[in-house]
């Protein structure tokens, strides 16, 4: 493990040390099948028993209901942002998009081509610090449905609890918080992620869906956008990301053993207050620019008081085995994404790091 970084990307992401040496043990020879996960069909019985038992713990750890699809399909979360409106609208649909951040904005912009999408609040003009009260939110009296990004990446805001669709029907991009707390799934539409953050590599992307809701899409939707054909296709209409949905599966099992999400979040909270407090307590020479209620337990963003020494702060952490904590181009400064695989250890070094540095230089 001496060889290893702390891994403070936005994802790709540090995944659980003991998964990938699991994955590396059984990479050449998977179960006695005589060949790697990579060079099996993805039809074979082996391939079959990987992809439902991921299915099955997944549903497992989100308590999924029966009426839900679960797919691992491909092509990002970027993908489902123009997925979503064509299979759930027509193309005169009015849907509301709650744009707290670069993400929920995409995927309202995506949304334009399939539909005809309304931001019900934009958090833009406060540089997407804030998510507002649910009560005074006007959606719009006709709208299919209701879109929302539960933690955006790169800003740090997090829903704690979620607001009500007029029809009923919301939808949730929480590729940055995915299986990170327990989540009440019946209380969605569809929600989908992007494996990359927390539950394996990139090039799987999960979808879980409400039954009714699948089997409308437009008549132009690509047969590898439409949910119908994979959920009727178990995700195995054309050939999946094998080897990507194998990593999530041990992820999966990883989650399960810890004692489920509940036991997750309970670490998640634990290394998000450290940090937060670390921020909080060092008299503004670190700053968090986002509002105290919505601070993600995922991704961290903070700035120097003296931005000048930025810079510094970066290399001298890499120095010290703590890597990618830059912030996003869009906004600067610093972040620190702190997945479930990103150990106490690690934010914890981390936070005697940044006391030593203000010390440093205060
Ligand atoms: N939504 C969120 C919240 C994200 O963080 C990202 C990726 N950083 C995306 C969507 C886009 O995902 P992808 O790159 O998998 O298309």
């Amino acid at each position: 493990l001496e060889e290893r970084v702390f891994n403070f990307a936005a994802g790709p992401a540090t995944l659980p040390a003991h998964v990938i040496k699991k994955a590396q043990a059984e990479l050449y020879n998977w179960g006695g099948s005589g060949m790697s996960v990579m060079e099996m069909s993805h039809r074979g019985k082996e391939f079959l028993s990987i992809i439902q038992k991921a299915e099955a713990d997944l549903r497992a750890l989100l308590n999924i209901p029966e009426n839900y699809e679960v797919l691992f399909l491909q092509g990002g979360a970027t993908t489902q942002f123009a997925a979503i409106p064509l299979n759930l609208v027509e193309p005169e649909d009015t849907v509301d998009y709650l744009v707290t951040g670069s993400w929920g904005d995409k995927a309202f912009k995506e949304a334009q081509k399939y539909s005809k999408p309304k931001v019900v609040w934009s958090g833009k003009a406060e540089k997407y610090t804030k998510i507002p009260s649910f009560d005074g939110l006007e959606q719009s009296p006709d709208a299919k449905y209701l879109h929302i990004c539960g933690n955006e990446t790169i800003h740090g805001v997090e829903f704690k609890d979620y607001p009500v669709a007029r029809n009923g029907i919301l939808v949730a991009d929480m590729s940055s918080n995915f299986c990170s707390k327990p989540v009440d799934v019946s209380k969605f539409g569809l929600i989908y992620a992007g494996a990359q953050k927390n539950v394996g590599p990139s090039g799987v992307t999960i979808v879980i869906v409400r039954k009714d809701l699948v089997g409308n899409a437009q008549g132009i939707t690509p047969v590898m956008l439409d949910y119908k054909i994979h959920a009727e296709n178990k995700s195995l209409y054309n050939t999946p990301p094998c080897f990507g949905i194998y990593m999530c599966g041990l992820v999966f099992d990883d989650l399960l053993a810890q004692g489920g999400l509940e036991e997750v979040e309970k670490k998640n909270k634990k290394k998000a207050d450290l940090l937060y407090n670390a921020i909080d307590a060092s008299g503004g020479f670190y700053r968090c620019p986002v509002e105290k209620s919505v601070r993600s337990l995922m991704n961290v963003p903070f700035t120097l008081e003296k931005s000048d020494l930025e810079a510094e702060f970066i290399k001298e952490a890499a120095k010290e085995k703590m890597v990618q904590l830059k912030g996003h181009r869009s906004v600067g400064g610093m972040r620190a994404s702190i997945y479930n695989a990103m150990p106490l250890a690690g934010v914890e070094k981390l936070v005697a790091f940044m006391k030593d540095f203000q010390a440093k230089h205060a």
